[in-house]
């Protein structure tokens, strides 16, 4: 009896959305016993992500919540000052703790956000976490990689970029929690904005683990199988190609 991956992934439109979807969404039906939850940042939920999903192929559930104004991102706000997809995480995890009996489904919970590459492999290491596991992800600045360094199966360092005083210094991508650690052992536990950069992460690991604890994945984090990509914005200026508009539209 295989345990379920259930996967998080906060979503928002913009031209590339659908790209970015269809991307890890392939990576996703390549592994067994998954469980897609999206979770909009929209008022409504959209006809593009609902038919999107229902055509996907995948085990999915389609939630939606609009990040209020104070806590989304501005123009020239610093990066690291406001993360991003905080609400959607938390009500997935809410939607975990009515919908899941982790005593009868045995799983863990990864955060995969849209914008990052997955190898379908990692979804198969990651299912036989007990508490917290953790693992690299490439591509973070001049670090090249960030996450954990470890030995003889035990946590004894980490690589990063910037910020190693963080409690936890490893990027969304880089964990997976036993959905029972959310759900029985600390049924409170969240996704906390804190006004501290980049702290997003260890908000909730904190309150669920200690670097002790952690399980290294990936054989013993020797193997990247998640990378930090990012899709460039495409050209949304129609001058000088007012015929091809008019023509249709494909979706
Ligand atoms: N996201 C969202 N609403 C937004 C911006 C982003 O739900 O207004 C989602 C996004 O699709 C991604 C996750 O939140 O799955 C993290 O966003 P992003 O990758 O932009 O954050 P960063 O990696 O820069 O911290
Ligand atoms: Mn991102």
């Amino acid at each position: 009896n295989l345990p379920t991956v259930f996967v998080v992934t906060p979503t928002f439109k913009r031209f590339v959305q659908k790209a970015e979807l269809t991307r890890i969404s392939q990576a996703f039906k390549a592994a067994k016993k998954l469980h897609w939850i999206v979770v909009e940042d929209s008022v409504q939920k959209t006809d593009l992500v609902g038919n999107f999903l229902k055509s996907s192929g995948l085990k999915y559930t389609h939630l939606n919540i609009r990040t209020p104004f104070t806590l989304r991102r501005h123009k020239k706000e610093f990066r690291r000052l406001k993360p991003r997809g905080v609400e959607q995480r938390n009500l997935a995890i809410e939607w975990l703790r009515k919908n899941i009996d982790p005593q009868r489904t045995s799983g863990v919970v990864y955060f995969a956000d849209d914008d990052n590459t997955y190898d379908s492999q990692i979804f198969d290491e990651m299912r036989w976490i007990r508490g917290v596991g953790v693992w690299p992800v490439a591509f973070t600045g001049g670090a090249r990689w960030a996450g954990p360094i470890c030995k003889d199966g035990q946590v004894v360092n980490f690589h990063a970029n910037w910020g190693l005083f963080r409690p936890f210094p490893v990027d969304m991508a880089a964990f997976a929690v036993n959905i029972k650690k959310l759900i029985l052992d600390f049924p409170k536990a969240k996704f906390i904005a804190l006004k501290r950069p980049g702290m997003l992460e260890s908000s909730l690991l904190r309150q669920i683990t200690t670097v002790k604890e952690l399980e290294p994945v990936t054989q013993n984090c020797s193997k990247v199988y998640v990378w930090h990509t990012r899709t460039e914005t495409p050209k949304d200026s129609i001058l000088g190609e007012r015929g091809l508009i008019k023509k249709g539209t494909p979706s």
